[in-house]
């Protein structure tokens, strides 16, 4: 896509922008579409439309209406999705730290890491609960628990 608009009039580039921005939209309310694309959609539509930080839409079911907030800006740390998965991790670990077992500020870390493994990014059995400082000893030693 990034070639395509770099030698693109300004008008067709508006018109493949507002055909993507589209697309990624439809793709958001479709229920059966996996959560992990939808974050990765996220990504695709921040990237589009940069100055835009959030994305609301109106979603109808059986003529219920209900408002759905999407955060467009690009910090991993707020995609729902991470959120739900940090509270499974820890909620299975017994919010206990898997390594030393202090039960003090506890994180989910990713066993597999969230750039080698986008797969699993949000896949509760790629997540390990860590205290802070077990935490920052892996991230910064590469020690293994
Ligand atoms: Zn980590
Ligand atoms: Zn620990």
């Amino acid at each position: 896509m990034a070639n395509i608009l770099a030698t693109a009039s300004p008008h067709i580039k508006a018109k493949v922008i507002e055909n993507a921005w589209n697309f990624f939209v439809d793709y958001l309310l479709d229920e059966s579409k996996p959560a992990i694309t939808k974050a990765e959609i996220l990504k695709d539509l921040l990237h589009l439309k940069p100055h835009i930080k959030e994305l609301r839409l109106i979603i109808k079911t059986d003529g219920k209406e209900t408002n759905q907030v999407f955060n467009l800006k690009y910090n991993r740390n707020e995609y729902p999705e991470l959120y739900i998965w940090r509270k499974e991790v820890l909620k299975r670990d017994n919010y206990t730290c898997k390594r030393c077992g202090k039960a003090k500020n506890i994180e989910a870390h990713h066993i597999e890491r969230w750039v080698d493994a986008p797969e699993k990014r949000f896949d509760v059995a790629n997540g390990i609960s860590l205290c802070e400082k077990c935490h920052k000893l892996i991230h910064s030693k590469g020690i293994e628990f």
